[in-house]
């Protein structure tokens, strides 16, 4: 089973770089030799006036091989999502995909930096992974996004919750469930200290069961780092019984048969 589409991709990066061919087409050159065939560019929102979609379809146009999907990582950024979540709805309709994230939790805490563990081991985990998840929900309740990212992101630095969480994540699932959102496998996982795939086997199983479709992610910050992994991603998928994927256009959900 070969993996194609890798929709949650960084051109900028850590900062605000405009689009530009220079800056793009190197993602379109190393998608094409990892043997992507579908790509979604979703930027932090924090960079979204970096996003040129005439740029993209300039890209479009010297790479007819490849589908390229202009997307944004709309996140729960207290003092920049207000202004992302404007530019969306603006753009909404020369957006294809919109992902969701949680990146801050309670007193503005940008959580997943690298060195933050200090900050995990002064709090109460438990009461961490509740504002996690709450954020979370809201984010799937927004109506602006089409697919969660890296759902248990939580995880990252391997604190695990005391508490059993399986009710707190069912209502989470089952508000996905009835937003019609997508949830996305992301490699990203792998390369950070807990070293596992997002979400967990347990959670992809429950989505599963839920009926809630899956895309596959590298997160890549880099065009090097596209389809980063994807071997065993494929390996895990057929294990877990997962056959196919999700792919988007203008909003619109596709199915693709691995
Ligand atoms: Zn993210
Ligand atoms: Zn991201």
């Amino acid at each position: 089973m070969h993996l194609c589409s890798d929709y949650h991709l960084h051109p900028q990066g850590h900062r605000l770089q405009p689009y530009t061919q220079e800056l793009l087409q190197p993602w379109a050159n190393h998608a094409r030799q990892v043997g992507l065939r579908d790509i979604a560019l979703t930027d932090h929102d924090r960079y979204h006036a970096g996003v040129d979609f005439d740029e993209i379809d300039r890209l479009r146009e010297t790479n007819p091989d490849l589908k390229i999907r202009a997307g944004i990582e709309l996140d729960n950024d207290p003092i920049h999502s207000a202004a992302g979540r404007a530019w969306a709805e603006k753009n909404w309709d020369r957006l294809d995909f919109v992902l969701g994230s949680v990146h801050f939790l309670r007193g503005d805490w940008a959580f997943d930096h690298a060195g933050e563990e200090a900050e995990f081991a002064r709090r109460d985990i438990d009461e961490v992974y509740a504002d996690y998840y709450a954020r979370i929900r809201t984010m799937a309740g927004s109506g602006l996004v089409d697919c969660m990212a890296h759902l248990d992101l939580v995880k990252i630095f391997g604190f695990r919750p005391a508490a059993d969480l399986s009710d707190l994540l069912a209502t989470v699932l089952s508000e996905i469930k009835r937003a019609d959102l997508a949830m996305e496998l992301s490699t990203a996982g792998w390369r950070k200290p807990v070293g596992e795939l997002y979400p967990s086997d347990e959670i992809i199983r429950a989505a599963r069961a839920t009926g809630i479709p899956f895309t596959t992610a590298s997160d890549a910050h880099s065009h090097v780092q596209q389809g980063e992994n994807f071997a065993p991603l494929a390996e895990k998928m057929t294990a877990l019984g997962i056959n196919e994927v999700v792919i988007f256009d203008r909003h619109e959900r596709a199915v693709v048969r691995l």
